[in-house]
């Protein structure tokens, strides 16, 4: 008996090994393995199970380390999926969908059932509410496979909709996987799950321990829990019987994976759900565009949330031309005279403001004025960001860390000035401005310890906190009735970024973080500071305007040939030598040219990626766009062969990139 089998290598093939006798009659495909591989023992899936090999002199499995399969055959076809939509081997995917410390050794640990009844009674559902849980609930009923896309705005309430249909799934019998971006943004959120759920809630996420990992993974496979919120690699959680899977804010970039294989999210939920003829509900106040054209062309189904549950008001929104206040000397540090007036009023009234400036640090480039040159990382080449607190210059790309210079290392004469403010600098402007109020900052700076977002949240929810200051962090969940005022530093930090979808992001950061404005009884006011006024993604933003986004950025998709009218696929060569980098870059692009039928593939570059040294390495990129995946990844698979690379040299490939 031959077990073929797949190890987490970029390696596309299985491995012939032979089985001794003993595990004859128990061994099954899904089951993990150790095996000689090389001079090493790798730990690997097998895959399938035959009579015989074409190859001579095989060694012989190790050790079995499952009693059951860790992969069912189910799970083995998503892998299989996984690997070929997303240009990966079959290894990667599989150890994708078990977590690391199953890998190591079997636990046996289980969690006791859960006791409690459901105890919170339900809210009488909005007119709107009920429409589209009407939708949802025939869908289910049917037992049908069905995406539906929920668009509703900030305080509609999506979220009651997500707690139905779980419910509904629980009478049925089925299971429950909730994907949410950032566990430790959304305490409020599961806090609602738990008190409708209790115990049946089982959390996944990146700050679980191995050992809770496993504890989770087993009470979920066993089917003794039926619920599970986590982060996107939930939405391999091992739960039988899948009913509903629900994707919060579908819209988030963090539901793209950065290592092989490079999956997102919501393509994996559809993909599983389809399996299952389970149903899949993308919610957000701003869809991915990817995900509004499918629901106007009729692929998912679209249901819309039009106004805030009991009437609550949309907050105003005002764009503050920064040109006029440069031109007029009308600034406050930072802060147009209009932001420093709202602040002002917030602070006397004893309210509460969030300011948003995604840039962490305090300065943004530190330059010579006498030779002009700008502080970089000696790996990266990025300019290096000035972090006041640490009193350190930091790369934001590897986090290689060096003290302050104080003359210009490279011409020693002049001193280092210091440009382009980062949250740390909006904090000390404010602490100069309200030296009386409570200021705190919220950035992955002051929230590396576990637990500190919840601590700043109750701060804040217990108003210690008046003024709070960070990244895009504070525009996801907060819900904090005394904000009324929101204030944008500067609109443009994503409106500038070298990407095709800076408007997206843009409109989707503005949206967000409006609102966390005016969700109490007292009407909210957003303030955005931006030097681009009339751009759409910021017009739109200001209107709450959706729709009049989505047509202005989808012409502009159609007219360039962007996503969501082609696929792309990126393709990264990285190597330690810029020249054989480069080279390597040219040939991989010549040889997809050479291979290329007919013309639906088109070829750009080869280029320098965006940042083009990373920790020393180079890296360069040919991207492909066409309108199918798998005609791309199969010119992919011939070009690549089995070993990933080019020359010597790994090629990196990102299907779908964001
Ligand atoms: P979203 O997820 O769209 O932001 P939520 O579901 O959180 O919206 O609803 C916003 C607020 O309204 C929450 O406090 C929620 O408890 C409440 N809510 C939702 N639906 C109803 C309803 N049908 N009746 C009363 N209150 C509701
Ligand atoms: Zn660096």
């Amino acid at each position: 008996m031959i077990a073929q089998v797949v190890f987490n290598l970029p390696v596309d093939r299985a491995f012939d090994y032979l089985v001794p006798e003993a595990w004859r009659t128990t061994l099954q495909p899904g089951m993990r393995v150790e095996a000689p591989f090389g001079p090493r023992r790798l730990i690997g899936t097998v895959v399938r199970l035959r009579a015989s090999s074409p190859i001579r002199q095989l060694k012989t499995l190790a050790r079995v380390l499952d009693p059951s399969p860790a992969l069912t055959p189910e799970r083995l076809r998503l892998a299989e999926w996984l690997a070929g939509y997303y240009c990966c081997s079959l290894g990667q995917a599989c150890a994708s969908l078990l977590p690391a410390a199953l890998r190591l050794r079997p636990v046996v640990e289980d969690p006791a059932a859960p006791a409690e009844e459901i105890a919170e009674e339900m809210p009488e559902l909005t007119g709107e509410q009920r429409r589209a849980f009407g939708r949802l609930s025939a869908a289910m009923h049917a037992g049908r496979h069905r995406t539906f896309l929920l668009h509703g705005v900030t305080g509609s309430g999506k979220t009651e909709l997500y707690l139905r249909a779980i419910a509904l799934a629980r009478e049925q019998g089925r299971s429950a996987v909730v994907l949410v971006p950032e566990i430790a943004l959304t305490p409020q959120a599961i806090d609602r799950f738990r008190e409708r759920f209790g115990s049946e809630v089982m959390l996944w996420h990146s700050r679980l321990t191995a050992r809770q990992r496993a504890v989770a993974w087993q009470a979920l496979a066993g089917g003794r829990r039926h619920l599970v919120i986590g982060t996107r690699s939930a939405v391999f959680a091992p739960v039988p019987r899948l009913g509903v899977v629900i994707l919060d804010e579908e819209h988030d970039p963090s539901y793209k994976q950065d290592q092989a294989p490079r999956y997102h999210a919501r393509e994996v939920a559809i993909a599983r759900a389809r399996q299952a003829a389970a149903v899949v509900i993308l919610g957000s106040a701003t869809p991915s565009v990817e995900s509004y054209y499918q629901a106007r062309r009729g692929r998912f189904e679209l249901l819309e949330l039009t106004r805030r549950v009991e009437g609550r008001k949309l907050p105003d929104v005002e764009v503050i031309d920064m040109r006029q206040e440069f031109a007029h000397r009308h600034r406050v540090g930072p802060f147009s005279q209009r932001l420093a007036a709202a602040l002002r009023r917030v602070v006397d009234l004893r309210e509460q403001a969030i300011l948003l400036l995604n840039r962490r640090g305090f300065a943004r480039v530190a330059q010579c004025p006498t030779c002009g040159n700008v502080v970089r990382c000696p790996q990266c080449a990025v300019p290096l960001i000035y972090h006041a607190g640490a009193q350190q210059m930091v790369c934001h790309y590897c986090n290689v860390r060096q003290a302050v210079p104080e003359m210009c290392p490279a011409c020693r004469r002049g001193y280092l000035r210091l440009r382009g403010a980062g949250t740390e600098r909006i904090e000390s402007e404010l602490h100069r401005l309200f030296p009386a109020s409570g200021i705190a900052r919220m950035d992955t700076d002051t929230t590396r310890p576990r637990d500190s977002h919840r601590r700043l949240y109750d701060a804040i929810k217990t108003q210690q906190i008046d003024l709070l200051v960070g990244t895009q962090m504070v525009a996801k969940g907060l819900d904090i009735p005394q904000v009324t005022l929101v204030g944008v530093v500067s609109a443009d930090t994503a409106l500038n970024l070298p990407d095709f979808r800076a408007g997206e992001r843009t409109f989707d950061l503005l949206t967000q973080v409006a609102g966390r404005a005016g969700r109490g009884a007292r009407p909210g006011q957003v303030l955005i500071q931006t030097y681009c006024p009339t751009h759409y993604a910021i017009r739109a933003a200001s209107r709450h305007d959706y729709e009049a986004f989505y047509q202005a950025e989808i012409r502009m998709r159609r007219r360039l040939a962007l996503p969501p009218f082609v696929h792309l696929i990126e393709l990264t060569v990285q190597g330690f030598r810029q020249d054989r980098v480069q080279d390597a870059a040219e040939f991989l692009a010549r040889a997809l040219k050479a291979r290329r039928e007919g013309g639906r593939i088109t070829l750009l570059g080869p280029a320098p990626h965006r940042v083009v040294r990373l920790r020393r390495s180079y890296r360069w990129c040919v991207v492909l766009k066409g309108p199918s995946v798998p005609a791309m990844t199969r010119l992919v698979r011939q070009v690549l062969r089995k070993g990933w690379g080019v020359r010597g040299l790994p090629v990196i490939v990102d299907v779908d990139p964001l």
